[in-house]
């Protein structure tokens, strides 16, 4: 079973797992759809205006609309053929230093619990998980930040 420890971060309480490792292999299995999931990468509106001013096309070229996914209200296209997102290219992100949130998180997942606290997941289908140096607090802290700044700003 796993265990998870308890943090309290300013005003907001978050709970993360313990003794996690993850080192990104740069295999690119997040990026898109597998043999047995699909993969939506969720965009903020932020998000899509920064990356539609960065590459000077408009937001249609890379990302749909979604419904009823708030706070996210786009989502990444995929490349027909390979269903990988349409900015990778080999196993490389040709948006790195703009890759969406939800990008940054993977392979964490953020929750909220019935009490109105969050809770740090993972997927073990990453296989960067169980590899590279173990994460604490201070990991899971810079990640909930990211995600309350983005939140604030939309
Ligand atoms: S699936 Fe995991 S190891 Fe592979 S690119 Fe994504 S984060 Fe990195």
């Amino acid at each position: 079973m796993l265990a998870y420890y308890f943090y309290f971060c300013g005003k907001v309480n978050f709970t993360y797992p313990k003794g996690i490792r993850f080192h990104c292999i740069r295999c690119a299995q997040c990026c898109g759809d597998t043999e047995k999931h699909e993969r939506r990468i969720l965009l903020l509106q932020k998000e899509v205006q920064k990356i539609s001013e960065a590459i000077s096309k408009p937001i249609e070229y890379f990302a749909i609309k979604t419904n009823g996914c708030q706070p996210y209200l786009y989502e990444m296209k995929k490349k027909i053929g390979d269903n990988k997102c349409i900015f990778l290219y080999g196993n490389n992100c040709t948006i790195y230093t703009l890759r969406p949130l939800i990008c940054r998180f993977y392979p964490f997942q953020l929750k909220t619990t019935k009490d109105g606290k969050y809770k740090f997941l993972y997927t073990k289908e990453c296989p960067g998980i169980g590899k590279g140096t173990y994460l604490g607090k201070k990991y899971f802290k810079n990640l909930l930040h990211q995600t309350l700044i983005q939140l604030e700003e939309e």
